[in-house]
């Protein structure tokens, strides 16, 4: 496949021509350098690399009515709230199922790795790992404790077949649970991530002195705030979509003026489609209400670039010969690429050139 118009990657969008054999790029040239060979598919679009959708509960995916009006504790909350209802009835089948499911629907829309919170301790960590057994998707699983206060010996259990450990949040926990989690999770070369000031704003000491290394959402966060996590650099999934559902809007513009390393999400399956375009348009557009606009290029950056820091693999995030991420291919004009790939993708735009399926192991 030969496409002429653009790449939108870890350096930026830029003007050019890339082949693509077997699902890798074999070739880059200036627009309009390349020839097609005879019989060779050319397009017209944006070559980037393929999106991580940093935050997911896709274990909820099980649940597919509209959810019961009222305050999000009763939603959300563990142990009682309706979505650990819902997660307690379900059979492991009917969960399985719906896991896949959602999983299909990511890859089809392009997604390479995805970075779950799974609940449900180390039942939930196997659930999510043999439903993503087949999936050409890498799926880091971050386990959740049961036993309160946090057992030591949970964690090791957890740690030995999860990615990592993922808590609901820090004011959930003591401040030593929080510090032995995260020290045990550094031991093995794991993850520690927390949901952070969502629902009400906390101190950032109380997040940041576990040293995570990922927060989710920061939505009440202040300005302040997000200057110390960016000094911190610890880096932030954040869910605008998920946030909105409960009245809620995370600052986009002051994470971009404060430098924080972004990440994107979609948080619980059981409220939207895990769609980081979805997600990508919204969080665009939402920021327009309050007059806080935040750039195209961060949010780009936040689905395309970033995670692949997070994961320790920054080469993958360019479009480059030899590059160890598949690329996908956006049917859009090529000329303003953060503008379009943001506000105008949509599943029947995105070409995933042939490529053979990976057992789905994180990197
Ligand atoms: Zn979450």
């Amino acid at each position: 496949m030969l496409v002429e118009g653009a790449i939108l990657d870890r350096d930026g969008p830029r003007p050019a021509s890339v082949r693509i054999r077997a699902g890798r790029v074999v070739e880059v040239g200036q627009r309009g350098t390349l020839r097609a060979h005879p019989d060779e598919h050319k397009v017209r679009g944006i070559v980037t690399p393929a999106p991580v959708n940093s935050h997911t509960h896709l274990g909820d995916a099980v649940s597919v009515r509209e959810p019961p009006a009222g305050p999000v504790e009763d939603l959300v909350a563990a142990p009682h709230g309706y979505k650990f209802r819902v997660l307690a009835t379900a059979t492991r089948a009917a969960k399985v199922k719906a896991i896949r499911a959602a999983l299909h629907r990511m890859e089809v829309d392009g997604t390479e790795a995805v970075v779950d919170f799974r609940e449900e301790g180390l039942e939930g960590v196997r659930l999510l790992r043999h439903a993503a057994r087949g999936s050409p998707l890498r799926v880091l699983i971050l386990g959740r404790p049961l036993r309160r206060p946090i057992d030591p010996g949970e964690v090791r259990a957890l740690l030995a077949e999860a990615d990592g450990i993922g808590l609901s949040s820090a004011r959930d926990e003591s401040a030593t649970s929080l510090r032995n989690v995260s020290r045990a999770c550094r031991a093995q070369g794991k993850r520690f991530a927390l949901h952070a000031s969502e629902a009400v704003r906390e101190e950032p000491d109380s997040f940041l002195d576990p040293k995570p290394d990922l927060l989710v959402h920061l939505a009440k966060a202040t300005p302040d705030d997000l200057e110390r996590v960016a000094e911190a650099r610890v880096s932030v999934a954040v869910c605008p979509r998920s946030n909105a559902l409960f009245a809620r809007q995370p600052n986009l513009a002051g994470m971009e003026r404060a430098g924080v390393a972004l990440l994107l999400g979609t948080d619980n399956a059981m409220f939207h489609a895990p769609s980081l375009w979805r997600e990508l348009e919204f969080a665009y557009v939402a920021t327009r209400l309050k007059g806080r606009p935040v750039s195209a290029g961060y949010l780009a950056r936040a689905a395309l670039v970033e995670p692949y820091r997070w994961l320790g693999i920054p080469e993958a995030a360019s479009v480059a010969v030899g590059s160890p991420v598949h690329p996908i291919v956006l049917q859009l004009p090529p000329d303003d690429p953060e503008y379009q790939v943001v506000t105008r993708t949509t599943e029947h735009l995105i070409l995933r050139p042939a490529r053979p399926r990976a057992p789905g192991i994180p990197p």
